[in-house]
């Protein structure tokens, strides 16, 4: 392949310089022709053959000829300086393939394929693929956003829960220690290892301390432990009509 683009390369080197000649014949050829002749030439009757190139159209076609030789010129030049970036005395490689950035986004462009439509529908490609990545970081920012809402909702409701209870009895009901927005632990009474649910009769704010310490054991074995007073404990989970 890459010998292949060598020699396509280097034919359009060939075709440069052959090019390159013709049209300083044509430039000069034009700069010198007599007045009478460009009439002629204009008027589209003569057919004029000078220093060797032949004119049978009109002035408009030698322009025209000139116009087509400089733009031939002017792609083999573009072609030939991204396929075949010459140093001043060592020619190196020709490559395949250059890498360019539009909005952003890097694209591979093959001289292989070097056609203007491919690279506009890979570009658009690539383009639309950035989009839905875009669509889908926005999706999970809003999930996320989501979230955050559903634990600030969740928040809210657990302040208002406690103040709820704090309306009936202001301290913890286990310990009878303070009971504050602070130190307010969400409990099972029945533990949800043993299969307490999270319903609001198995429910009670109690402080931190109290929840740490009963940890997954029962009511009955965190009271026997902590050598606190079953009665007041009872009475209190009665008040906030709690089973236990
Ligand atoms: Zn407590």
């Amino acid at each position: 392949m890459r010998l292949e683009k060598k020699v396509e390369l280097d034919a359009l080197r060939h075709e440069k310089q052959e090019l390159e000649v013709k049209k300083s014949q044509l430039k000069e050829s034009i700069h010198n022709l007599r007045i009478g002749v460009l009439r002629s030439l204009l008027s589209g009757t003569t057919t004029a053959i000078y220093d060797g190139i032949r004119y049978d159209q009109k002035a408009g076609g030698v322009i025209d000829q000139l116009y087509l030789i400089s733009s031939r010129l002017y792609e083999i030049s573009h072609r030939l300086s991204f396929g075949l970036p010459f140093g001043p005395t060592t020619p190196r490689a020709p490559k395949d393939s250059t890498s360019i950035t539009i909005a952003g986004a890097k694209f591979i462009v093959s001289f292989k394929e070097w056609n203007e439509n491919q690279i506009e529908s890979s570009i658009e490609t690539k383009l639309k693929a950035r989009e839905i990545e875009k669509a889908k970081i926005l999706e999970l920012k809003a999930k996320v956003a989501t979230t955050n809402g559903e634990k600030r909702s969740q928040a809210q409701r657990f302040r208002r829960d406690l103040h709820e209870q704090l309306k009936l009895l202001q301290r913890c009901p286990y310990c009878e220690g303070p009971l504050t927005e602070c130190n307010a632990h969400l409990d099972h009474i029945y533990p949800i290892s043993k299969g307490g649910l999270s319903s609001l009769k198995n429910l009670v704010f109690v402080c931190g301390r109290c929840n740490i310490n009963k940890g997954d054991r029962t009511l009955r074995t965190f009271l026997k432990a902590f050598n606190l007073t079953e009665k007041s404990v009872h009475d209190d989970l009665e008040l906030l009509r709690k089973d236990f």
